[in-house]
């Protein structure tokens, strides 16, 4: 089976085995794992942030940064194809108690000015907002990058309004090797970033959450409240710190991979790609081809392919360390004889 149903199916590399064996480990409630303390420095520093926050998933980091930044009947400014809306099960509703407020974007590109629009006035009949989420890379958009330039106006706006910015990058560094843009000049657009070790980096297990020392102590009392205050994490922080020393670079091949996929199947009739591919993402729309979404899934799945459905016509390719040009170039070949 050549699985690109996502990046997070990616297995850990034997150096990341290694260093989960040999790591030294503490109770991390009592903030004495050194293997966890070394990753969130790291994290932290490779940011520019102040400090960080080890968590097991990016849902509960995003979840914690909505715990952190808002009070109960708030109001969070989002895009309305974001993770934080549309994959966390309303969580930021059923547990921040904060009512979403959609923004349509533009390949998941919010624009400023309906940004602007949307925060809330001082009116005793109105929410007050609390919170404005960013993605890069945007998941739903086919792994758009969001241009620099406009988080800085969007920043720019929340700042003249007193408004926390959260950044939902799962996925940026991904966003970062595409666009030659450093992680720390993203991360300065928002106040606190969510970013995942257990995707496209490879790591086992785990989400990053950094922001000021101030938040990250709330924000750690939060993890605690959730459930998230695990013990020796130590095994599950280090392969995370070999991830971030060691991975980023292979991100590299994965979007010239997903490149390699999209030339391939935009020369399969009835094909046709939805995104922009700048990162690890391709969207195949299949209508044309005759199948719906899940049809096409399940006949990837009798020619040894994974994928998943994306929506009606949509079906998503995610590229990873654990798949190779070979294996991409086999896809095309066999996605050609499924449609052709
Ligand atoms: C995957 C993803 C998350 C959630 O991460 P999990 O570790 O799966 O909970 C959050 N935001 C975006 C944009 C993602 O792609």
């Amino acid at each position: 089976m050549i699985d690109l149903r996502s990046d997070t199916v990616t297995k850990p590399t034997f150096e990341m085995r290694e260093a989960a064996l040999e790591a030294e480990v503490g109770d991390d409630v009592y903030e004495e794992d050194p293997a966890v303390n070394e990753l969130e420095e790291y994290a932290a520093a490779r940011l520019g942030k102040e400090a960080a926050l080890f968590v097991p998933t990016g849902t509960m980091g995003n979840q914690i940064a909505a715990l952190t930044h808002c009070r109960p009947g708030q109001e969070v400014i989002l895009e309305v194809d974001s993770h934080i809306f549309y994959y966390e099960g309303a969580g930021i509703s059923a547990l921040a108690g904060v009512q979403p407020r959609t923004i349509h974007g533009t390949r998941g590109v919010m624009d400023p000015e309906a940004v602007r629009d949307a925060i809330r006035e001082d009116d005793i009949h109105l929410p007050e907002t609390g919170l404005i989420c960013l993605e890069n890379t945007h998941n739903r958009a086919g792994g758009a990058v969001v241009p620099l330039k406009n988080m800085q106006e969007i920043y720019q706006i929340a700042r003249e309004n007193e408004i926390p910015v959260h950044l939902d990058g799962a996925r940026l560094f991904n966003a970062s090797v595409a666009s030659g843009v450093d992680v720390k000049d993203y991360a300065a657009q928002a106040d606190t970033v969510q970013f995942c070790l257990s995707k496209g980096l490879g790591a086992p297990v785990g989400s990053i959450i950094t922001g000021t020392a101030s938040f990250i102590k709330k924000a750690r009392k939060w993890r605690k409240r959730l459930g998230g205050g695990m013990r020796q994490a130590g095994i599950i922080a280090a392969p995370g710190l070999v991830a971030l020393k060691t991975m980023v670079g292979s991100l590299r091949d994965d979007h010239d991979n997903a490149q390699l996929l999209d030339s391939g199947l935009r020369g399969v009739e009835g094909l046709s790609i939805e995104n922009k591919v700048e990162t690890n993402i391709v969207l195949v729309n299949t209508k044309e081809a005759g199948f719906t979404a899940k049809e096409f899934v399940g006949k990837l799945k009798e020619a040894g392919i994974l994928a998943i459905s994306y929506g009606p016509y949509t079906v998503r390719l995610t590229t990873h360390h654990d798949v190779d040009r070979e294996d991409i170039e086999e896809v095309n070949y066999r996605i050609s004889g499924i449609v052709g």
